[in-house]
């Protein structure tokens, strides 16, 4: 790829800072872009802000109608993001494809089409105040930054630059330092539109300047990372008063019943513990295993996982690509040590392969809570399986985490998933499935505990990329003065006394009434 992008007209920095990007797989270095300055990330921000005004007052559906070019020139050049994606990140294209360019895709098309129900004024029925209409409206809130993670370069941030659009919205996104291209890559097809260029504006960098961005007067942050960064961002924001959503960490556990469907649960597992090399979120992190179907599930999933093709992602039959860099090598390793040390077995693979930046999918039986690979987020291709003796325990321990973002259940009784799913701390429960929650766009997606606040996607996440206004107004003529303006007197007071007393006493209604005589 080869790329020096000064990034002109969107925080070129003079600086030499370089931000640069290298392929895991083969360690070339695909490209560097400048890093933004503190002020050349404000002025991203300024130039977001003025593109803003014009944008924020188009009728919505005109908003989703311009949008809808980006969709057609995100469909037009799919090859080229899944290309990036897959080069920059070092996961297979199948997965660039599906995972990040089609979940966008439909985000845009679901916020496009409903957006206009969605944020059409509401009424409000008012309780008391009878003679008063209220209705609440949705006003874009002005400049929303987005910082985000690596793991899903693309995905990530332009799902949440959409629903910011759409509700009226400019963004500024500050992608990771690891996978600045993918959006460098989208900033160029954005800018093909016609759209106004300063209305998705980047600043690309380090840390520093995702604080710079949080600290240049944007109205809201959408920030996705590890959390103890999610942490520091947090008291940024609240230094700023910004609003933020936070989007953290996951330790995702499965439970397998004894009723579970053992082959569907094997192939879920592998699936969900190895896409992306087990570099997500939401991926599976640990299993609970039925006592009955323990021995048959675990070498079911040791077969299945013996079975993957690891390896450079860009040939064809690739299932599991490349580990970002080589400190999350480290860390997968860690936690396979402190495992064995404790008394886990390693079913299948446990090492770092000697060709390049790639984990052996790794698969650990007689697992328990004392070791860290139970307790903390792996974010690598290590699936550890505890065998428990009644569901109950599986429940016990899958709540026994500081997180709290997905959780799976597998069992042939749905009634039961459904029960089972109702006692999980997590903000995401999916029955007899992986993943897949992520791409309900209607769906809200987001995390408990110290997986974070706040929502995306769905009409919840939309609503909230604006500001709430209430607008009250009266049902009938207005009389020059109201009963509780000045000047008060002790005639008015006994008068509310009474109300008070008749609105709020229980008893029959004439009973009631009478109080106010
Ligand atoms: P990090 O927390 O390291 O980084 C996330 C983003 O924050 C990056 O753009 C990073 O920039 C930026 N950043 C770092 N320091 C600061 C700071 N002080 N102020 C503002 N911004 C800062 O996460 P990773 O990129 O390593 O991503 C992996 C983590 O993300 C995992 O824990 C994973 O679970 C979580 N994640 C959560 C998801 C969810 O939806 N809940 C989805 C995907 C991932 P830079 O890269 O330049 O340091």
């Amino acid at each position: 790829m080869g790329l020096l992008l000064h990034a002109e007209g969107n925080g070129a920095s003079t600086s030499q800072r370089l931000v640069k990007s290298f392929a895991p797989a083969t360690g070339e270095l695909l490209g560097e872009i400048h890093a933004a300055t503190r002020d050349e990330a404000h002025a991203v921000v300024e130039r977001a802000r003025r593109a803003q005004a014009a944008w924020g007052v188009l009728p919505i559906e005109e908003r989703c109608e311009r949008l809808l070019r980006l969709r057609d020139a995100l469909v037009d050049r799919v090859e080229e993001i899944v290309e990036v994606i897959s080069k920059e990140c070092g996961k297979p294209r199948g997965e660039a494809l599906t995972q990040e360019v089609t979940v966008t895709v439909d985000l845009l098309t679901y916020y496009c089409k409903n957006a206009p129900r969605i944020l059409a004024p509401r009424d409000i029925g008012l309780h008391l105040l009878k003679h008063k209409a209220s209705a609440v409206h949705y006003a874009p809130r002005g400049v929303v930054g987005i910082i985000s993670p690596w793991n899903f370069p693309f995905v990530i941030p332009m799902g949440d630059a959409v629903a910011a659009l759409v509700a009226g919205n400019a963004v500024v996104i500050k992608p990771s330092e690891v996978t600045p291209l993918t959006i460098a890559k989208a900033k160029e097809i954005w800018d093909s539109t016609g759209l106004p260029e300063d209305l998705f504006g980047v600043v690309y960098g380090f840390g520093e300047a995702g604080q710079a961005l949080i600290e240049s007067g944007i109205q809201k942050l959408v920030f996705t990372g590890a959390v103890d960064t999610g942490k520091r961002v947090a008291a940024a924001c609240g230094a700023n008063l910004v609003p933020c959503v936070m989007e953290l960490g996951g330790k995702a556990p499965l439970i397998a019943c004894a009723d579970c469907d053992v082959e569907r649960t094997a192939r879920a597992i592998v699936f969900g513990g190895f896409v992306n090399a087990g570099q997500v979120c939401i991926s599976v992190e640990r299993v609970y295993a039925h006592e009955t179907i323990h021995d048959k599930l675990l070498s079911r999933v040791r077969d299945l996982t013996k079975e993957l093709r690891v390896g450079n992602p860009e040939g064809d039959g690739v299932d599991v690509g490349a580990i970002i860099f080589p400190k999350q090598i480290e860390i997968a390793e860690k936690h396979i040590q402190d495992a064995v040390s404790k008394g886990a077995e390693i079913v299948t693979g446990g090492k770092r392969r000697p060709d390049g930046q790639f984990f052996e999918p790794t698969v650990l039986a007689n697992c328990n809570h004392s070791m860290t690979v139970m307790k903390q987020e792996i974010f690598g291709p290590v699936v550890p399986i505890q065998k428990v003796s009644s569901e109950e325990e599986a429940i016990r321990l899958a709540n026994d985490s500081h997180l709290g973002l997905n959780a799976y259940v597998f069992t042939k009784d749905r009634a039961k998933g459904k029960r089972i799913a109702a006692r999980i701390d997590a903000g995401n429960v999916v029955i007899n499935d992986v993943l897949l929650n992520y791409a309900a766009a209607e769906a809200p997606f987001g995390g408990v505990k110290q997986s974070g606040y706040g929502r995306i996607h769905g009409e919840d996440a939309l609503r909230e990329m604006c500001e709430t206004r209430q607008v009250l107004s009266s049902r009938v003529p207005e009389p020059s003065k109201d009963p509780f303006w000045f000047p008060y007197s002790g005639k008015s007071y006994r008068w509310q006394l009474r109300a008070l007393r008749a609105l709020f006493s229980r008893g029959p209604l004439l009973e009631r009434l009478g109080k106010l005589l």
